[in-house]
């Protein structure tokens, strides 16, 4: 029997309990916020729950860290690569297993091989008394980053597919889609402090051809992606259905030409390429670049968005923790990449209550309306961030709007579900939280358009949708009208008839 079957007539037995106490007549979200908390200590029927529940999109998604290994193991195969035996690192050919550099599929039939690789590739088996989870998880990259750029269209089929059956429905990918184009134009044009000479030179010496070949290599992945999912086949993967969009992503340890250079890139393709819907800045920001810099990376966002304003901007903020950097590293990141990196959206935010008058802060974003991207297996994994440490409770208190995501799913051996089943156990999140967390999800997604709320308090929905069904046939003129004007309403359509069909389970 399917797992689905199995979860139906788990709920239908519980939900006949659960009616038989609680009376007829209540309101579907009612009585499937009492079935969460009937299953609230019984972790395997409260896997089974929060699998089906409708999660809208993941906003925090790096494409090169969610990738399980078994995956790359097998794309290095495919692509004739080599592996260090003793570092699990991935080599380009020619290989050789005399001196220690075996091809990575020998790794197929040698499983003491196999093992080590995707131990080294993930925080599978990652042992805490020998290496901090920090340096692990970022040392994964490196080894297995060849694997990836080998095969982005089935790197992109594996993140739909689970996608999929984690009952989301819309992801916003960071990814450096230029294969590090910009990057190396930077480098070969090199530095003035004059950031318009700089976007200049940059724009007259190549990065109009980055751009171009950048979406190309889009097309192709997308393609690549589709034909593995069999997406205009009649039994096409549940995959094909989420929709997929990127944000650019800047690696903001590099030198400061390329990190402007690539900055660049990132408000030129969103301007022009429909899919690349923001940008955002990545790396640990407490190494020794991104501190240090800081402050220039500020103002290089602050000085583009004053020409690029209709581009967004997300920003990992706070992914930080006492200890990790001085005390006086943790005091503002937040804030400044709200008020003068322009964030509309803080990735992490571990580190607020360390910030300079953090309640004031948490009054100022919820003012401003940023939403906080929540990775929890992340930060507990890379920070030792968890329970009552972590601020998902302070947020949620000062109306700060906040959204489950995964950073980096196949590194931390995670998916959206268990991101789900993590927030439930550590914060006691009800039904109506983690509905909010979802609809919050699409709320502040980078999709254009108006939204179908005009007010996420009680999420009332505008006039023109106000009295239609979202899972009825026909909708009324004025909601199709309004609908057919807006991505992001679209979405949010979809997301509510997925809740309502949802609901009517129990
Ligand atoms: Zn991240």
């Amino acid at each position: 029997m399917r797992r689905v079957d199995l979860f139906l007539i788990s709920c239908l037995i519980v939900g006949a309990s659960v009616s038989a106490s609680a009376g007829t007549g209540f309101p579907a979200e009612q009585r499937t916020s009492r079935y969460l908390d009937s299953v609230r200590q019984e972790p395997l029927l409260l896997l089974a729950f929060l699998r089906e529940i409708p999660k809208g999109g993941d906003l925090h998604n790096h494409l090169a860290g969610a990738i399980y290994a078994e995956t790359l193991i097998d794309f290095a195969a495919k692509a004739g690569l080599c592996v260090d035996r003793k570092t699990s690192a991935l080599l380009p050919p020619p290989c050789d297993d005399s001196t220690g550099k075996p091809p990575a599929n020998s790794a197929l039939r040698d499983p003491a091989l196999y093992n080590q690789m995707i131990d080294a590739f993930s925080m599978r088996n990652w042992n805490a008394a020998r290496e901090s989870g920090h340096d692990h998880f970022f040392a994964t990259f490196d080894k297995f980053s060849s694997a990836l750029n080998a095969n982005m269209g089935g790197s992109l089929a594996e993140v739909a597919s689970r996608a999929a059956s984690d009952h989301l429905q819309y992801l916003e990918l960071m990814h450096t889609a230029d294969g590090m184009q910009a990057a190396l134009l930077g480098e070969r044009l090199g530095w003035s402090d004059d950031f318009g000479t700089l976007r200049e030179r940059l724009l007259s010496g190549g990065l109009k051809n980055v751009i171009a070949s950048t979406r190309n290599q889009l097309d192709q992945d997308e393609a690549e992606m589709r034909s593995i999912l069999h997406c205009d086949a009649p039994e096409a993967g549940p995959g094909c259905a989420i929709t997929i969009r990127f944000l650019y992503q800047v690696l903001r340890g590099l030198p400061r030409e390329q990190v402007f250079a690539q900055i660049l890139v990132g408000f030129e393709l969103a301007q022009s390429d429909a899919r690349v819907v923001g940008l955002n800045l990545v790396m640990p920001e407490d190494w020794y670049v991104p501190m240090r810099d800081f402050e220039l990376h500020m103002r290089m966002l602050d000085y583009l968005h004053g020409l690029y304003p209709s581009v967004h901007i997300s920003l990992h903020a706070g992914e930080l923790v006492m200890g990790l950097v001085p005390p006086e590293g943790l005091r503002f990141h937040i804030r400044d990449s709200i008020e003068r990196g322009h964030a509309q959206r803080i990735g992490h935010g571990v580190s607020v209550m360390n910030e300079r008058d953090p309640f004031g802060l948490l009054r100022e974003m919820s003012q401003r309306n940023v939403l906080v991207e929540i990775c929890l297996t992340s930060n507990d994994v890379i920070l030792g961030v968890h329970g009552p440490e972590h601020p998902l409770a302070i947020y949620q208190q000062n109306g700060v709007p906040l959204a489950l995501a995964t950073d980096d799913q196949g590194v931390s051996r995670s998916d959206m579900t268990h991101e789900y089943l993590r927030a439930v156990g550590a914060y006691d999140l009800s039904y109506t939280d983690l509905k909010r967390m979802a609809r919050q999800s699409l709320e502040h997604s980078f999709l254009p358009g108006l939204s179908l709320w005009v007010e996420t308090r009680e999420f009332s929905r505008v006039a023109a949708c106000e009295g239609d069904d979202p899972n009825a046939n026909k909708l009324s003129k004025g909601c199709r009208h309004f609908l057919d004007g807006s991505e992001r309403a679209q979405m949010q359509w979809k997301l509510e008839g997925d809740f309502a069909r949802f609901e009517k389970r129990f």
